[in-house]
């Protein structure tokens, strides 16, 4: 049985689309968001979705400030992360109705950290089967389109947050 859960594998997709500068900064610019698959802007965390996804759905949750390891994080970015991580399961939930999920944190390249520099959760929605779904595909990045539609399914759901 083949594990979808290979964060190593995600991690390098995550990162395949970078031009030098970090996915995971927001910055001050609102205006590429749509481009850059930004979902949500807060205070403290930033919800992306990972532009070539193991699957369709995967959101990324990171601190606004670049940081890269847990002790660089403040008591306020630690406690707004897990609640967005909450969040983003919640909506994932309404809108893709999935199964359940797997929810990770790669910490440093040796354990899969695509962006090492730049702490992030996982947030993968898994639905019964999937693991079929993802043999038959095989290189997700053939879908897009999936990506852009999800997108514009979920930003509304964000606005809320
Ligand atoms: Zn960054």
């Amino acid at each position: 049985m083949e594990i979808l859960w290979a964060p190593w594998r995600m991690e390098y997709v995550a990162a395949g689309n970078e031009e030098g500068e970090c996915i995971f900064c927001p910055g001050n610019d609102r205006s590429h968001d749509e481009e850059r698959l930004i979902l949500y802007v807060g205070g403290r965390s930033v919800i992306l979705m990972n532009r070539f996804p193991y699957i369709n759905g995967h959101l990324l949750v990171a601190p606004v400030r670049h940081v890269s390891s847990l002790d660089a994080l403040t008591d306020g970015e630690k406690l707004d992360l897990i609640t967005m991580v909450e969040r983003a399961v919640r909506i994932l939930t309404k809108a893709m109705n999935p199964g359940g999920f797997n929810v990770g944190l790669n910490l440093g390249r040796i354990a899969g950290a695509g962006v090492e520099d730049h702490i992030h959760f996982h947030v993968v929605p898994r639905w019964s089967g999937d693991t079929n779904y993802i043999t038959v595909i095989g290189d997700v990045r053939v879908i897009p389109e999936h990506i852009r539609a999800t997108y514009k399914k979920l930003l509304p759901l964000f606005h809320d947050v």
